[in-house]
């Protein structure tokens, strides 16, 4: 299916170390494949995957530490918008709120009308009534009775009347005589586009003018989802789709078709032949089960991490340079403060516990470095060694400590430099490689 299509793809990024822009490249192929596969149409698919390899380009993928999980992270948000942002609801504004559905003979109209009556019904405001307008198969009249039945929510049908435009708007007449505050219009499908069920659906449309005309798609169609909504949208100009049979193995390359083609969201899906059935369309949620991946907080984390791989290796650089400062020295202990509580950190270390047990620490350890360090100059902070013994007396009245407390941080601070220094050649990697566990 697309999920592990798109995972083998991306697998080429995963865990890489590095990549080129030849290789990103490479894997926005296999991801444009992928899609396509899925029944993504092909120029949605190309479109895609060059926005994406610029936004990765521009994001400076290639230089970051893990590109690989920028890329997928990337290629999630991307997939997200182009399902539409944000989930959309129902125009329920009207008195009543009428809803049309469209669609194609068995895309799931009827059991979508129960599966949405059932839904608003439960906002205990609405009062649905579903009307009976497939006036071709005598069952499918039943068929709306048995769904009303089931769910507890009446319906309204006239098998004497053979015109369905008529049926729509007694329909509505009934609703607003009896209370109902929603209508929602059950029509005939077609096994495929055709003049006279367009012109009907269309009559029906102007007549009735309803807030809401919904187009019904069954996922499972792939490509012909995408001609068939076009075909309906250019005839009802509709305002959202509804997506059924998005159960068990089905791919789910229809949602960003039809979404690209037609612009109009998705508001629904369909996940089962039962009432219950019925989701609302989140896009990231979508995107999400598209790619396979679970957790978005998780891949934000990573995405973090890396930034701080990235400084790691600035900070390595500025070392071996003779250029770590005390402005560097207090981005690292912001960095040590936020891994949490100190005695916690240094319970970790295998060994450590036992030996530190005595030792009193508090987590405000470092107020007065940090005090010291607010109260240095830049030029103090950068060149430590301008710091004199007028300067000393300056920055211990500014941070409310003593000069013996400056001196000795500086002590401190000149001892730190000079292992940093030491652990440079080759033990120092194995060092920071070790701390990133
Ligand atoms: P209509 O011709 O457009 O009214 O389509 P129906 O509502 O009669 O549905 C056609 C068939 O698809 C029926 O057998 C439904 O039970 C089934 N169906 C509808 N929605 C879903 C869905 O979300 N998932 C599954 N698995 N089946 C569905
Ligand atoms: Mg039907």
């Amino acid at each position: 299916n697309l999920s592990d299509k798109l995972d083998k793809a991306l697998h080429v990024l995963k865990g890489h170390g590095q990549i080129t822009e030849v290789n990103v490249a490479e894997t926005l192929k296999e991801v444009r494949r992928a899609l396509v596969d899925a029944d993504v149409n092909f120029k949605t698919a190309k479109n895609f995957t060059n926005v994406v390899k610029e936004k990765a380009l521009g994001q400076n993928v290639l230089t970051a530490l893990k590109p690989g999980q920028l890329m997928v992270k990337l290629v999630k948000d991307e997939l997200t918008e182009l399902m539409g942002g944000d989930a959309e609801g129902i125009n329920l504004s009207g008195n009543p709120s009428v809803i049309l559905m469209s669609g194609l003979q068995g895309s799931g109209k009827t059991t979508f009308s129960g599966k949405l009556a059932n839904f608003l019904k439960t906002k205990k405001t609405k009062k649905p009534l579903l009307v009976a307008c497939d006036v071709y198969r005598p069952a499918a009249i039943d068929q709306l009775h048995v769904v009303g039945d089931q769910i507890g929510v009446e319906v309204f049908s006239d098998r004497e009347e053979k015109n369905p435009v008529a049926i729509s708007e007694k329909g509505i007449a009934y609703a607003k005589a009896n209370g109902f505050n929603v209508v929602i219009i059950d029509t005939a499908g077609r096994l495929a586009v055709d003049e006279v069920m367009m012109n009907e659906i269309s009559d029906i449309h102007k007549a009735i003018k309803p807030q809401e005309t919904l187009f019904v798609v069954d996922a499972m169609t792939g490509q012909d989802a995408v001609n068939t909504a076009k075909a309906f949208n250019d005839t009802l100009n509709f305002d959202g789709v509804i997506l059924t049979k998005l159960d068990g193995d089905t791919r789910g390359g229809a949602a960003i078709s039809i979404k690209s083609v037609v612009n109009k969201p998705i508001k629904f899906i369909g996940t089962g032949e039962k009432m219950e059935a019925i989701d609302i369309f989140y896009p990231a949620r979508m995107a999400e089960r598209i790619l396979g991946m679970g957790d978005v907080v998780s891949l934000v984390e990573r995405a973090q991490e890396q930034y701080d791989e990235e400084e790691a290796r600035k900070l390595q650089k500025k070392i071996a340079k003779n250029q770590f400062g005390f402005d560097d020295f207090l981005n690292q202990i912001q960095q040590v403060k936020k891994m949490g509580n100190m005695k916690d950190l240094i319970g970790m270390i295998p060994g450590a516990g036992k030996a530190m047990k005595d030792i009193d620490i508090d987590d405000d350890a470092f107020k007065h470095i940090e005090a010291i360090i607010h109260s240095m100059t830049p030029e103090e902070r950068s060149t430590p060694t301008l710091i004199n013994a007028s300067r000393k007396k300056r920055i211990g009245k500014g941070s409310g400590t003593s000069v013996t407390q400056v001196n000795q941080l500086l002590k401190q601070f000149d001892q730190m430099s000079k292992m940093m220094k030491m652990m440079q050649g080759g033990g120092g990697k194995r060092m920071m490689q070790m701390m990133k566990g």
